[in-house]
């Protein structure tokens, strides 16, 4: 996801490598202002930036520590935009959040992102659907929380988006939610017939947030419009979508520098759980290929179950891990969204979750082999691998679909499956894979 602005960084870095004179730093910061300007960063945030970093280099001497350590903590004073971190809650009562942003931007799929993303942390989240523009709005929102088991208020009869607004909020005050999520309508370009729809949903609202969705595929587009937004109506937080992909990174820069709101999340694929909180210090760890440790422990503390994690360790170690607890680990695993998101945030694994093509785990075929192998197995036999014998075997693979050879390869590998979790099972197993990833790549930057 950060791949054009990581490879910069590392390609300019490495110009000053072994030398450490005038013109090797020089030639440095061309190489980062070319790759910055192909990274969609403004031309104003890039020259203040590098005349920085040169000045500061200059001054601690030059040579790559110092040139790497200016860099890091100007990118990062440019991203710390003072106001509010991540979620935020209201003192008390229903915490009330508008979404708002162009047609296509990513508003809805987002507002599901941060339910889904309240909800693993225990909040109770209503979503509003307030999007009556588009005729299969309603439909889209309806699916998708369906899909992530969330309660969405909704009026098909109803014309007035600020009328479900108002509704929305005394069901979600009497249901004595945590949250309400608002989705809207957008448009294709800022116009007075959006910014009065939105003017009068927030009237009746009074919200807590108005979070600003930026597609930051529109790169110095979502900038200006961003602006815009905030100077009509007023917004307190920006999340940027689609930066995964072929986005460029830059813009994050920009928005901080130019909108001076803060970057509050960023989605990172098309699923559910593609959400992240925008933490400027971690970003720029990763940014300099250095991953983000801190950010997938948040991530997966708060979607492992420790209960259940505990109840599952126990089997492992006992040797009573089962087919269906293998489903359930790989339901969990879904939870956490797309491989590639995740591997770039172990240190050193930046450039391999760059050259990966993300895997879609759950459509995958081997998937769904699997379910359909799980599926033809009887109650008995999923809480008991052992029972399976050859005559059982061609059974399930009958049953499947399947050839014996492909059901004996499964089974394999789910014995395989089980040592390994046996392995890293407990605190000490994660400790092992830590220091495992640390060891792959201290410096960040490959020697
Ligand atoms: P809205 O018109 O602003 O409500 O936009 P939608 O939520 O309907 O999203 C438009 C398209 O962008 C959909 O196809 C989404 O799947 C896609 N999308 C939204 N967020 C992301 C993201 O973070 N990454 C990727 N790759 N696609 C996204
Ligand atoms: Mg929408």
């Amino acid at each position: 996801m950060f791949e054009i602005l990581t490879d910069s960084f590392k390609s300019a870095i490495n110009k000053i490598r072994f030398a450490d004179d005038e013109k090797s730093l020089k030639k440095a910061l061309d190489t980062l202002k070319k790759s910055l300007l192909k990274a969609d960063v403004h031309y104003k945030v890039l020259k203040d930036l590098l005349s920085v970093v040169e000045i500061e280099t200059k001054r601690d001497g030059i040579g790559q520590v110092n040139f790497l350590k200016s860099l890091k903590k100007n990118i990062t004073d440019i991203l710390v935009v003072s106001g509010k971190q991540g979620f935020v809650f209201a003192p008390k009562g229903v915490t009330k959040v508008l979404m708002a942003g162009l047609q296509g931007s990513g508003k809805t799929t987002t507002t599901v992102k941060l339910a889904n993303y309240l909800k693993l942390r225990q909040k109770k989240v209503l979503v509003a659907a307030c999007d009556l523009q588009r005729l299969a709005a309603v439909e889209q929102l309806k699916q998708l929380c369906v899909q992530s088991d969330i309660d969405l208020y909704f009026d098909e009869q109803e014309k007035n988006p600020a009328t479900i607004a108002k509704q929305a909020l005394k069901k979600a005050t009497d249901g004595l939610y945590d949250v309400l999520l608002i989705d809207t309508a957008g448009r294709l370009a800022i116009d007075t017939e959006l910014m009065e729809e939105l003017f009068s949903v927030r009237k009746v609202i009074e919200p807590d947030e108005v979070f600003y969705v930026a597609d930051s595929m529109s790169g110095q587009d979502a900038v200006r419009s961003a602006a815009s937004f905030h100077e009509k109506i007023g917004i307190s937080g920006v999340i940027l979508s689609k930066f995964d992909g072929d986005s460029k990174g830059g813009v994050a820069l920009g928005l901080a520098k130019q909108v001076g709101v803060p970057l509050r999340f960023i989605g990172v694929g098309e699923k559910v759980a593609d959400l992240e909180i925008f933490i400027p210090e971690r970003i720029v760890n990763r940014l300099m290929g250095e991953g983000d440790l801190e950010g997938l422990a948040e991530k997966t503390s708060a979607i492992i179950d420790e209960k259940q994690a505990k109840a599952i360790n126990k089997k492992i170690k006992k040797g009573e891990f089962n087919f269906n607890d293998f489903l359930e680990q790989m339901e969990q695993m879904k939870k956490l969204g797309s491989m590639k998101s995740i591997l770039g945030m172990i240190p050193g694994l930046s450039s391999v979750a760059n050259q990966l093509k993300d895997v879609d785990l759950e459509n995958s075929v081997e998937m769904k082999r699997i379910k359909a192998m799980i599926g033809s197995m009887t109650k008995k036999e999923r809480l008991e691998p052992a029972l399976l014998n050859n005559t059982r075997k061609r059974r399930i693979a009958t049953g499947a679909g399947l050839s014996d050879v492909q059901v004996n390869r499964f089974l394999k590998q789910f014995k395989n499956a089980s040592k390994m979790a046996k392995q890293f099972s407990g605190k000490k197993g994660m400790q092992d894979l830590q220091n495992m990833l640390s060891q792959t790549n201290r410096g960040g930057i490959p020697r």
